[in-house]
């Protein structure tokens, strides 16, 4: 940021050593402190692209006929500034506002030179030897500015792009969460189970599933009203999080009180203790469900299932455990119940 003010300043010194008159320097006093106060905004704004737009029109269409008028015309170094300008429009803008900055920017040239041809009187009178001297002590001033703004605008952009891909993936957790429980949802559950299911048919260790329900939840509902209902989801859910250990498993909320955890690498074995961590967590929760016939809490029943090579599809392992789950309901609730194989061969044989 200073650099632009310390270069303006270092380029007037030089004007003025070497005789020049001041009109010749406030030109580029006035483009360093544009160029420096760009700098400071950028570094605050949100939106730096607008920042750096206003900075390129307040440059180009106030600052550069001024710079012609003052430094001999056609000969002035505001000629290259002109370039800067042009490339800085085309880098900033897009559609319209693209199209009507290049042609104004065509039209304020053609009108300066227009202007030179037909009243050259109000262009600065520079003997050769002040033009060069002009060009000496300001295009080297200019030359640094684009290397900093160039510099300024890619390290600003990069900044720009981390932050929206930062947006970005958050917004992508937002949509892969239940916003009642904050586990994940369904969205991301079939992405889950297709690299569940591809991890399983490359490497072929066996992933499991746990398909969960908390018992006589309407009943819960009814006796104690919706809102309730929606706490004890959301302490289910917290007490299901908190039995899972390792990184790569996860708890999805499946449907209304029906919760789904996939755990990758896992045998038959494992899973069913991991379920039945589960069931003690929520028992032990020890939240009151006068209502339910199986215990004085609430409770869960889960239905565990592996997969394996005969059921290796993810609707066939999601079925399998909606059966066992079946089961555990059956069969008295509170418990984890694993899905037995021999039963569906049985089933598919007609037997
Ligand atoms: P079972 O032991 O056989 O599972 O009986 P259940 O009463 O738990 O099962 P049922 O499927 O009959 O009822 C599920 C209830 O879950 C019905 C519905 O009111 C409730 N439910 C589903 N989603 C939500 C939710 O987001 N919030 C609340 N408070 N209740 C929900
Ligand atoms: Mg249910
Ligand atoms: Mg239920």
């Amino acid at each position: 940021m200073l650099f632009f003010a310390v270069t303006g300043l270092l380029t007037i010194a030089f004007n003025l050593l070497l005789g020049f008159p001041f009109y010749f320097n406030y030109k580029w006093m006035v483009l360093s402190l544009i160029a420096s106060a760009l700098a400071v905004a950028a570094r605050r704004a949100s939106n730096l692209k607008l920042v750096y737009r206003i900075g390129v029109y307040l440059f180009g269409f106030v600052l550069l006929p001024f710079g012609w008028l003052t430094s001999a015309g056609l000969a002035s170094p505001a000629i290259v500034y002109s370039l800067f300008l042009l490339i800085m429009i085309n880098y900033l803008t897009e559609g319209r506002e693209r199209i009507t900055a290049n042609a104004l920017f065509v039209l304020l040239n053609v009108a300066l030179i227009s202007l030179y041809y037909i009243r050259p009187e109000l262009f600065a009178d520079m003997t050769p030897r002040e033009q060069y001297l002009d060009w000496l002590t300001n295009v080297p001033l200019l030359f640094t500015v684009i290397a900093f703004s160039l510099a300024g605008f890619e390290k600003a952009y990069e900044n720009e792009r981390r932050q929206n891909m930062r947006k970005a993936r958050e917004l992508e957790q937002l949509s892969e969460t239940d916003y009642l429980t904050g586990l994940y949802n369904r969205l991301r559950l079939k992405s889950a189970l297709k690299a569940a299911e591809a991890g399983f048919s490359r490497t072929g260790k066996p992933f499991s599933l746990l398909l969960l329900d908390i018992d006589h939840f309407k009943a819960y509902n009814d006796h104690n009203g919706h809102i309730r209902g929606d706490s004890c989801l959301k302490e289910v859910a917290g007490a299901i999080r908190s039995c899972l250990v390792r990184e790569s498993d996860e708890a999805f909320r499946f449907g209304g009180e029906e919760f789904l955890v996939l755990l990758p690498y896992t045998e038959a074995e494992g899973a069913i203790n991991v379920a039945e961590r589960v069931r003690t967590a929520v028992q032990e929760l020890r939240i009151p469900h006068p209502a339910s016939p199986t215990a004085d809490v609430v409770t869960v029943s889960v239905g565990v299932t592996c997969a394996d090579n005969s059921i290796s599809t993810v609707a066939k392992l999601i079925d399998s455990a909606d059966e066992a789950l079946y089961r555990a309901k059956e069969t008295g609730r509170n418990q984890a119940v694993l899905y037995e194989r021999r039963r569906t061969a049985l089933r598919t044989t007609g037997q």
